[in-house]
């Protein structure tokens, strides 16, 4: 199931949160194997949220100096065994050292992290959740482990993430299960395999990121203006902080807003470091990300790290070029921005570029097809034999290089996993191919499965 680590420093409460949130479902706990004496898992639940919980207050008994090292090991441990980790410091304290090295374990892991600022009832901790911000890991929960304030805001977050790890799972075939004999065409019944279009109970998960004042906030605004709002913002939540719920063409969609977010942080020369971090998070959340760029401005720097991390994430990306109505030669502006596009996100080759006007609400239609169209192509699932069929044509048609006299034979090939394609290749020596083969077929699997603008992720195994 979906599992969520508890790290931080000691005293920051942990092990309060751990205990409300498992109860009296404690007796999970302990000898588990594989769970180390100091890590502790239990089964939680958050309203009617039930996942595992992994929790490193253990440590805090030990009082030997090396307490710190294992601090890290420890926490290390827990973020790879988890899906998520909620990362907990205190409101009262502020930020200390201590965590911003935690702050930096979690990043370097590539974690995926809810921040939270405990202690925080009443006003108490108003300055050390505005502290909190500094960490650069997104948007701090307001919580009291103690008094159990805040947890509607963490189910809130938490039942994206659940939702998105289960569908995860679900479609991730383990590689034990490859049958290498089975190439023939027992498979072809899966050939058609059907696109599950989104559901008001299975939203498309939708994020805009971008530079600020290209646009964003004004493009939200008029999508869900112009529609029925479906559910408003739980509780204890404004509308703009975290997600919004709408109908959007007759297409359920949850988009992931972080504009709110600058608002509320008012520190002006935060905001630079602030819209990368929100950006980041959302793109977390999201199975579709747009990147809105502002027709005077495209391609700035910040743009193209957002759509490049949006990429390594797996995600959907969609182009989309905001103001289009202050343009005057849009013919000759659409062909530049084709040209930046192809040399500036060449990682991104097939994605749609989509001119819009978020002001106007021109161009929003197509907008809407390019994202719904997006996340077909990212759910795409080949056939086990129309993929070995391929790759022998392929393989005639370039046979892989022999290196150091020794060839290389790719036998067979499956998808093991969508959202987005994953494929593996059995290969004889797989560690000697060149990445230039690698790209040979991810561009072929790509034109001839017809899935542009989809991150394809290739592994090869040796058999
Ligand atoms: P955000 O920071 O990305 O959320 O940007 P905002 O939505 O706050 O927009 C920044 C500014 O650009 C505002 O003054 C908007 O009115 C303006 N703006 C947004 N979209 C358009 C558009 O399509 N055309 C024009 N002309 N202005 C726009």
């Amino acid at each position: 199931s979906f599992t969520l680590a508890i790290v931080g420093r000691p005293n920051v409460g942990k092990s309060t949160l751990f205990n409300r949130l498992v109860g009296k479902r404690l007796a999970l706990v302990d000898d588990q194997p594989g769970v180390t004496r100091d890590l502790r898992e239990g089964a939680a639940r958050l309203g009617d949220l039930k996942f595992t919980i992994i929790d490193t207050a253990g440590l805090e008994m030990a009082t030997d100096e090396s307490l710190q090292g294992r601090m890290r090991m420890l926490t290390e441990r827990a973020v790879e065994m988890a899906d998520a980790c909620l990362f907990l410091i205190d409101a009262r304290a502020g930020v200390l050292p201590a965590d911003e090295i935690f702050a930096d374990i979690l990043r370097k892991k590539n974690a995926q992290v809810i921040l939270a600022a405990n202690k925080a009832e009443g006003k108490a901790g108003e300055a050390g959740l505005m502290e909190a911000y500094s960490l650069g890991l997104g948007e701090p929960l307001g919580l009291s482990a103690e008094h159990g304030e805040g947890m509607a805001d963490l189910a809130y977050v938490l039942r994206p993430m659940i939702d998105l790890a289960e569908t995860e799972h679900e479609d991730y075939t383990p590689e034990v299960d490859v049958d290498l004999t089975d190439t023939d065409e027992e498979h072809d019944e899966d050939e058609e395999v059907e696109y599950i279009p989104p559901t008001p109970s299975k939203p498309l998960q939708i994020a805009v990121v971008g530079r600020p004042n290209a646009g964003k906030s004004t493009l939200i605004n008029k999508i869900i203006g112009e529609e029925r709002l479906l559910t408003g913002p739980e509780a204890g939540i404004t509308r703009d902080a975290i997600s919004v719920m709408t109908e959007w063409s007759g297409t359920p969609m949850r988009i992931f807003d972080t504009a709110g977010m600058r608002k509320k942080a008012k520190i002006q020369d935060k905001l630079e470091k602030l819209s990368v971090s929100d950006g980041l998070r959302a793109v977390k959340f999201a199975e579709v990300v747009v990147v809105l760029l502002d027709v005077d401005i495209p391609f700035e720097q910040q743009d193209l790290r957002i759509a490049d991390l949006a990429e390594r994430e797996g995600r959907a990306v969609v182009l989309a070029v905001n103001k289009w109505d202050l343009e005057g030669d849009k013919q000759d502006k659409l062909k530049q921005l084709k040209e930046q596009f192809g040399r500036l996100l060449p990682q991104l080759r097939g994605a749609p570029l989509i001119t819009v006007s978020a002001l106007t609400g021109r161009g929003l239609e197509r907008l809407h097809d390019a994202i719904l169209e997006a996340h077909q192509v990212w759910n795409r699932r080949v056939s086990t034999s129309a993929l070995n069929r391929w790759l022998v044509g392929m393989l005639e048609q370039h046979p892989p290089p022999a290196p150091q006299g020794k060839r290389i034979k790719l036998r067979y090939m499956t998808q093991v996993k969508a959202r987005p394609p994953g494929f593996v290749v059995m290969a004889s020596h797989p560690d000697l191919l060149p990445a230039s083969y690698s790209r040979y077929l991810v561009n072929g699997l790509r034109e001839d499965f017809d899935m542009p603008g989809t991150p394809i992720r290739l592994f090869m195994r040796s058999q």
